[in-house]
């Protein structure tokens, strides 16, 4: 661009602002340039978050089966499910910490997909079964024991009174 077109550029947007900043002045009665910082944090915090539109409308009919990490529930994957530091991972190598929501799915469901499962919140999809096909899930406990048990064994409770539910209405994001 030669200098005739840059000033002429340059023109063109102040009296773009120019304009704006005189329409603003009119019709309200704060410009901009009056707006402090924070009431503008403010004001984006306010904005509601965008609803999430699920890919597969909530369907009913779902088999969901508690498990833990130890070997009552995961055979040999117990031993094997375990990173080069010695934390417990996935299959999709998560790394599992106490409390969080992880749910073993058929393979058509990717790492990382979210689930709603009726009445129990978000599940994140980072583990798979041989036998998690079809309609069939596994929510994952791993939580820190209250008591004098184990983290591990109070997890595997905490699975077993889950149990194996039967038509839950999951929802998947
Ligand atoms: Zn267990």
């Amino acid at each position: 661009m030669d200098f005739i077109g840059k000033s002429t550029c340059l023109v063109v947007v102040m009296f773009g602002v120019f304009i704006a900043g005189s329409v603003y002045q009119q019709n309200g009665d704060i410009s901009w340039k009056t707006i402090p910082a924070q009431e503008i944090v403010r004001t984006v915090s306010k904005v509601p978050e965008v609803e999430r539109v699920s890919k597969v409308p909530e369907v009913e009919g779902w088999e969901v089966t508690g498990y833990c990490p130890c070997e009552k529930c995961c055979g040999v994957w117990a031993t094997r499910g375990v990173n080069t530091e010695g934390s417990r991972v996935t299959s999709s190598q998560h790394v599992i910490k106490y409390g969080t929501k992880l749910i073993a799915a058929p393979k058509k469901y990717a790492f990382g997909t979210k689930m709603n499962i009726d009445g129990y919140g978000t599940w994140t999809v980072e583990d798979r079964g041989g036998k998690i096909q079809g309609n069939k899930l596994d929510v994952l406990f791993f939580e820190k024991s209250p008591d004098h048990r184990t983290d591990l064994e109070y997890s595997h409770q905490l699975a077993l009174s889950w149990g194996r539910r039967k038509n839950v209405a999951v929802e998947v994001y």
